[in-house]
C-alpha cells in the first residue's frame, strides 16, 4: 500500500479547527495525523508547505449533459421553458457524447475544487446500458467520485403538466402530443441491467437512480425506482418542488402536495434525497426527516431560473438531511462547489434579519462536504479524519483570499472562488497540480467538445425551433398557473 506524509501545510482537521499537522496517508484513506516535523520511514514525503488542506468539496445535484449545453439556455428561462425549450441540446447525442460530458463535468468540478458528485445524467430518447457504462467509465478514468444515476421519465412535459397540452394549438400542438418517451417498464429493465452489472469498481464510482421530476413519471414506475434502489441499496435522486408550479400540478394530479404523494407511494427513505425543494411546506419537510431523507441544496440554479430561495434553515430545523449542488452547467453556467456553497450560507441573510436563523459559514462547509456525502450514500466522506477518505482540496495560503488570514473557514467559505486551488488529491491519488488535470489531455478534450457541439447544435436546428416555440407556450401556460392558491 502506497504511504504518502503530507507535511507543512495547515489542515482543517474535522471540520472544526486548523492545525499544523502532518498528514499520513495509506491507499485511499487518511491513516494518521503526526507531529509537525515527525517522519515516517516507508511514507514518501509530500511538502505542503504553504498550502491549507481541506476536504474535497461534494456536490449533492448535478447533470453532466450540461456540460455540452453551455450558453444554450436563455438568459430569462425559468424552469419549465428550460425543460421545454432546451431539450434539443440533448438529442442525437452518442455514447461517447455522453462520456464527453462527464468528462468535461469533472474536469470543471476538480480544478474547482470538488473531489465527488451526484449526476442525473440524461440519455434520449431513453437510457442504455452502453450509455451508463460509458458515463461510469468516463468518471473512472479521470478519477472523480460519483453517484452516476440514469435521469429518468415516462411523460413529456406535454403529458406531465395537467392542462398544459391545452394550451397549444395547430401544427405546434400536433407536434407536441407526438412527443413521447419509452415505456417505465422497459426503461426500468434497462437501469437494472446496467446498475446491477456495473462496469468499474464500486469504491469511487456508484451506481444511482434518478426518476427526474414527480410529475413526469407515473407512479408504479416511481415504486419502481425505489423498489431497484433498495434491492440493491443505491442512491434514489428526483427534482423535488423545484418550483411553485409544481407544487400547483401536485395538487391537480394527485390533489396532494409532491412529498404527499411520494410518502404515500413509499419513496421516502434514507437513500431518498430531492434536488432544490424551494417550495416544500412543514409537514412535507417533517415527511422527510421521518423517512431520513436528504435535500441538496442548489442555490445558482434556484437563482438563475428565477425559482426562489429554499428555506435552508427550516430544512435543517425540520432534521431533513442537507447537501449543497450546483445543479448544470447550463442552468448554473458553471460547476463550481464554493459559488454553491458560499451562496447557500449568504442567501439565509437575505431571507431574515434574524442572525440566529442564518446559516453559518461551518454548517455550510458541513453540508457541502459530509451532508452531500450521505445525500451520495458514501461513508467517511467529507471530512478530514482518521480512517476517512483521502479526498483532499490544497488551497494557496499566499493568495489574496488570505492575505491576511484572520478567520480561515469564513474566509474559504464566503470568498474562495477555486481560484487558489493549486492542487486535488481524490482516494490518495494527485488528480490535479501545477494547473493541470493529471488524469487527461485537457486540450484534446476541448477540441472533441468544441466538434461535438457543433455537430449538435446542427443536427438539431430543426428541433431548436421548434422547441423555442413550444417554450413560449408553456411561458404563457406558467403565467397563468404559477400563483394558483396553495393549501
Ligand atoms: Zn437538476
Amino acid at each position: 500500500m502506497t504511504k504518502t506524509l503530507i507535511q507543512g501545510a495547515q489542515v482543517l482537521v474535522e471540520n472544526d479547527s486548523f492545525a499544523d499537522v502532518s498528514l499520513l496517508i495509506e491507499g485511499d484513506r487518511i491513516a494518521a495525523f503526526l507531529p509537525k516535523g515527525e517522519t515516517v520511514t516507508d511514507a514518501k514525503p509530500m511538502d505542503a508547505s504553504g498550502r491549507i488542506i481541506i476536504p474535497g468539496l461534494v456536490n449533492g445535484h448535478t447533470h453532466s449533459h450540461g456540460a455540452l449545453a453551455r450558453g444554450g439556455v436563455p438568459d430569462d428561462a425559468i424552469l419549465e421553458t428550460f425543460l421545454s425549450g432546451s431539450a434539443w441540446l440533448n438529442l442525437g447525442r452518442s455514447h461517447d457524447d455522453l462520456a464527453l460530458c462527464a468528462q468535461l463535468s469533472a474536469v470543471e468540478l476538480i480544478r474547482k475544487g470538488c473531489t465527488a458528485c451526484f449526476d442525473l445524467f440524461i440519455e434520449l430518447p431513453g437510457p442504455t446500458v452502453e450509455g451508463t457504462h460509458a458515463v461510469a467509465h468516463a468518471y473512472h478514468d479521470v478519477g472523480l467520485r460519483a453517484v452516476v444515476a440514469p435521469m429518468i421519465a415516462d411523460q413529456t412535459i406535454y403529458q406531465a403538466l395537467p392542462g398544459l397540452l391545452d394550451s397549444f394549438d395547430g401544427p405546434l400542438r400536433n407536434a407536441v402530443a407526438a412527443m413521447t418517451l419509452p415505456d417505465w417498464d422497459s426503461t426500468m429493465a434497462i437501469c437494472g441491467e446496467a446498475l446491477r452489472n456495473w462496469p468499474v469498481p464500486m469504491d469511487r464510482v456508484r451506481p444511482g437512480i434518478g426518476p427526474t421530476i414527480p410529475l413526469h413519471c407515473s407512479d408504479p414506475f416511481l415504486q419502481r425506482c425505489a423498489h431497484l434502489s433498495a434491492d440493491i441499496d443505491i442512491p434514489l435522486q428526483t427534482h423535488l418542488a423545484e418550483t411553485r408550479l409544481q407544487q400547483v400540478m401536485a395538487q391537480r394530479k394527485f390533489g396532494t402536495s409532491l412529498t404527499e404523494h411520494l410518502s404515500a407511494l413509499g419513496i421516502l427513505s434514507p437513500r431518498f434525497s430531492g434536488a432544490h425543494g424551494v417550495w416544500l411546506s412543514d409537514p412535507e419537510m417533517a415527511l422527510l426527516a421521518g423517512a431520513e431523507a436528504g435535500i441538496s441544496h442548489n442555490p445558482m440554479s434556484n437563482l438563475r431560473l428565477g425559482s426562489g430561495i429554499a428555506p435552508l434553515r427550516r430544512l435543517t430545523d425540520a432534521g431533513v438531511q442537507t447537501g449543497i449542488g450546483t445543479d448544470a452547467s447550463n442552468t448554473s453556467d458553471g460547476q463550481n462547489m464554493f459559488e454553491a456553497m458560499r451562496l447557500a450560507a449568504t442567501l439565509s441573510r437575505a431571507q431574515t434579519i434574524d442572525t440566529a436563523q442564518w446559516v453559518r459559514t461551518t454548517e455550510a462547509f458541513d453540508m457541502a462536504t459530509q451532508g452531500s456525502a450521505r445525500l451520495l450514500g458514501f461513508d467517511k466522506l467529507g471530512q478530514i479524519a482518521t480512517g476517512w477518505a483521502a479526498d483532499l482540496v490544497f488551497l494557496d495560503q499566499t493568495y489574496c483570499h488570505y492575505t491576511p488570514q484572520r478567520a480561515t473557514l469564513d474566509q474559504i467559505v464566503l470568498a474562495e472562488t477555486g481560484a487558489a486551488v493549486r492542487e486535488v488529491m481524490i482516494a490518495g491519488q494527485m488528480v490535479f497540480a501545477e494547473d493541470r488535470i493529471l488524469t487527461l489531455d485537457e486540450t484534446a478534450l476541448r477540441q472533441r467538445a468544441l466538434a461535438a457541439a457543433e455537430r449538435i447544435t446542427h443536427a438539431n436546428a430543426d428541433a431548436r425551433m421548434m422547441n423555442a416555440a413550444a417554450a413560449e407556450v408553456v411561458k404563457g401556460f406558467c403565467h397563468r398557473h404559477c400563483s394558483a392558491n396553495l393549501p
